[in-house]
């Protein structure tokens, strides 16, 4: 059941964080948003509550554990508890490994995997206490297969799908009910591709964005059937993406 359950959101500002909030918010959920720019999260979270649904926001680095720490604490004194974490903030700054982008590699790993550890941490000791939590995360199809020129985000993204499955395999193990639920997009209209600085690599993407892309509504509409399940169903895995594209 959706209804008054507490949800966190990170990479809330916009895309498929952004979505997800809305239509949880719509659906009777509480959503705690995530995300750093401000405006933006000021934005939606007014949105939400003038629509009558139940939001509030936090400018949150996932990169700091102290700010993914403090999410979790303004979900238990907005809302009183905590029942969903959804990770999905995340960067992808494609291009060949040619091109030595280290310090978008370190960022990708920062964000996109240490991000999603960080979230993790701040949640678990609750969801463990309470034997009962939910944790999602966003990968992405490049987490599944590999691409050329997602060495490194493809990577992250990977890494994300070994630690979530590794997450229900313990809990599972240790008998704390978590249920875990790891989402694997394929394209999605958002600003994602804003933050690709090889200009190729943004060609051929746009390309591919526009041939196919679909809303970020079709990602929000998983996540809520996976929060939606009865408390002993966990649906582990999802690939959502555009239905012509290969
Ligand atoms: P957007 O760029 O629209 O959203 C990304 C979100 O992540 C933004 O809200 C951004 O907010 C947030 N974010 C980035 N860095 C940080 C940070 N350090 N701390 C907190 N928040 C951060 O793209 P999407 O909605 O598409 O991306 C969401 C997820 O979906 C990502 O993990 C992405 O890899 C994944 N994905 C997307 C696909 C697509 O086709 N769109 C395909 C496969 C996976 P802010 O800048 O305000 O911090």
């Amino acid at each position: 059941m959706i209804q008054d359950k507490v949800v966190i959101i990170t990479g809330a500002s916009s895309g498929i964080g952004e979505a997800t909030a809305r239509l949880l918010a719509r659906r009777g959920a509480r959503v705690v948003l995530g995300a750093r720019r401000e405006a933006q999260l000021q934005h939606v979270t007014q949105e939400i509550t003038q629509a009558g649904g139940q939001a509030t926001y936090r400018v949150t680095d996932v990169t700091r554990p102290e700010d993914n720490a403090a999410l979790v604490d303004l979900a238990k004194t907005a809302f009183g508890g905590l029942d969903v974490v959804f990770l999905n903030a995340g960067i992808m700054p494609t291009a060949p490994l040619s091109a030595l982008n280290t310090a978008e590699w370190q960022q990708a790993v920062d964000i996109n995997v240490m991000g999603v550890l960080h979230g993790i941490a701040a949640a678990l000791p609750t969801f463990t206490a309470q034997q009962r939590g939910q944790v999602i995360a966003t990968s992405s199809v490049a987490g599944l297969k590999s691409y050329p020129g997602a060495g490194v985000y493809g990577g992250t993204k990977w890494f994300v799908r070994n630690l979530m499955e590794v997450l229900r395999l313990e809990s599972a193990q240790e008998g704390t009910n978590i249920r875990t639920a790891t989402i694997y997009p394929a394209a999605i209209n958002t600003e994602l591709l804003g933050g690709i600085t090889h200009g190729a690599s943004a060609q051929a993407m746009g390309a591919l964005y526009r041939q196919y892309g679909i809303s970020p509504d079709r990602i929000a509409q998983v996540v809520a059937f996976a929060i939606d399940q009865p408390e002993d169903t966990n649906v582990t895995e999802f690939t959502v993406g555009p239905t012509p594209q290969p």
